[in-house]
Order: structure tokens, then sequence, then C-alpha cells
């Protein structure tokens, strides 16, 4: 396994690659649900590249980038298990050095849910995508549904930008009791981490009364406030039932709808999702 610092390295290593290749970008500290993406990218492509960067330009000021765990040398055992190619670990100044002022941004879609709650998170996020894209030139690239309208928006910026690659969305990974793993469930007290499944159980109930007929959003979230107010812990930064494609908030569901939160239990800020239909 290559461990790749700079811009140039990396590039002159994708040269000599042959075959497909498979890239699974990430901010570090690796979890199983970071590992099935890079199974999944190894299982369709002949080399496979892990980008390991947390990036401070999705990050608001208020936000936990100086906190962000990191584990560099277990992170990279566990590619190396996994038979990982190449790991591109840049530095800050390698990927926005002095004067760098380029910003690719997806409107509409970056606008509801993560984006009304982080107004320049996802600038960021299809920033560094892009870049990171520039510079490995995948064929195929794969992101976690747990972060659903960010696999979205970078679907759309691949379609939009005319991009040479397949993005592929892989199911979301959970723990025992349903939680999505998550690098950020470390910060979880205890007491926190017994109360955070009832994310997971709240959309469990939507599946429930979305298959014994329930079609009205307002119903179907008006349930699941309810579980969640119940967690005294949990506090409800937003749910929603949206259009799978374009994530306008939806009355009624017709064939399928996203269903999706973040909820805060003290700075920690959780997301999960579901599909229903
Ligand atoms: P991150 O390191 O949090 O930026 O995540 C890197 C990639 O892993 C993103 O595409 C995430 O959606 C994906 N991911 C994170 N957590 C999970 C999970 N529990 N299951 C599946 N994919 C995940």
């Amino acid at each position: 396994m290559k461990i790749i610092e700079t811009i140039a390295e990396m590039k002159a290593a994708r040269l000599k690659l042959k075959g497909s290749v498979g890239f699974v970008p990430t901010m570090g500290y690796l979890h199983e649900g970071h590992l099935s993406l890079v199974r999944k990218a190894g299982e369709e492509n002949k080399s496979v590249v892990v980008s390991i960067y947390v990036n401070p330009t999705q990050f608001a000021p208020t936000e936990d980038l100086s906190k962000y765990p990191r584990d560099l040398n277990r992170d990279l055992s566990m590619l190396e298990k996994e038979g990982t190619d190449i790991v591109f670990f840049p530095s800050d100044k390698e990927i926005y050095p002095q004067g760098y002022d380029t910003w690719v941004t997806v409107d509409k879609l970056t606008k509801p849910l993560e984006g009304s709650s982080r107004p320049t998170h996802f600038r960021g996020v299809t920033t560094i995508v892009n870049k990171l894209f520039n510079i490995v030139r995948p064929d195929n690239t794969y992101f976690g549904q747990k972060d659903a309208q960010q696999a979205l928006v970078i679907k759309k910026m691949a379609k939009d930008l005319d991009m040479n690659l397949k993005v592929v969305v892989c199911p979301t990974v959970r723990e025992p009791d349903g939680l999505a793993m998550s690098s950020r469930n470390v910060y979880l007290t205890p007491e926190q981490r017994k109360g955070a499944p009832v994310l997971y159980k709240s959309l469990m109930l939507a599946k429930d009364l979305f298959s014994h007929g329930e079609r009205n959003a307002a119903v179907i979230l008006g349930q699941m406030t309810t579980l969640i107010k119940k967690e005294p812990l949990a506090n409800i930064d937003y749910i929603s039932i949206a259009d799978t494609e374009t994530l306008e908030e939806l009355r009624t569901i017709e064939k399928s709808a996203l269903v999706s939160m973040a909820i805060k239990f003290g700075k920690t800020r959780l997301i999960d999702n579901l599909i229903l239909g």
C-alpha cells in the first residue's frame, strides 16, 4: 500500500495504474461504514484509492474541525488489511495553497436539510470532492447513503459537469442497536450513546407507518417527533420527508420519499435517513 502526501505524486501514481480505479474519499477515523465502501470499490475495480483528508472548508467556524477525531496509524492498518492500493493523505497547504480562490457549488439541492443548518457545508464538500476527482481521476467513486444529501449533490455535480465517472451509493452500516456508524459517535457520553438509537427507532416507526398505508407526511413526522421527544437528551435540529431526487418537502408520499433528520445530543449532531417506497 502506497501512502502519498502530494498532488504531484498522486497524479504520477495514478498514471501508472492499469485498469479501472475505484476511489473512496473520507475524513479518516475509519469504521465499518467506510470499509464497506472500500470493499465495494475493491470488488468493482482493479485498483482502490482512498483519501483521508479532514477538509476545513466544509466546517463552519463554530463546528468541530479542530476536535474532529484523527488516528492515521489505525486508519492505515485498517486500509492495508482491506488491500487498498493507494492512500492519499494531503496537507491543508497542499490542497488550499496561499491564494486559493475557486469554489464549486451545486445550487438548489444544497439549500434544504443539511444546507439549512450548515449553509457553507456543501460548497466545501463539492469543492474538495471536485479537486480530489481531478487529482485521482477515478472511474468509479463510492459514497455512503448515511449522508444521503451529500450523495445526491455529488451525483448532480458529476452529471451537470459531465464528469467521466460513476458515483456508487452504498447502504448505511449500523451498530447492532441501529445507530448509524459515524466518526462523530465517539463524542457521545455513555448516557447520550444509550439514547442515540432513537434516530433509527424513529426511522423504523416511519417505515412501519408507511407499510401500513400511511401516506400523510405530517402524520408520520408527528409520530416520529413524539417518539424522539421521549428521549430527554435528544434535541431535534430537523426531521424531513422529502422527494428522493429534488429534496422538496412532501405533503403526501406518492411512490417514495427520503425521511431524514439531524438530532443533537449536547454538541454532537447526528444524522440518519431512510428511503420509503
Ligand atoms: P466521512 O469520513 O464521514 O466524510 O465519510 C466518508 C464516506 O463514508 C462518505 O461517503 C460517507 O457517506 C460514508 N459513510 C460514513 N458513515 C457511513 C456508514 N455508517 N455507512 C455507510 N457509509 C458511511
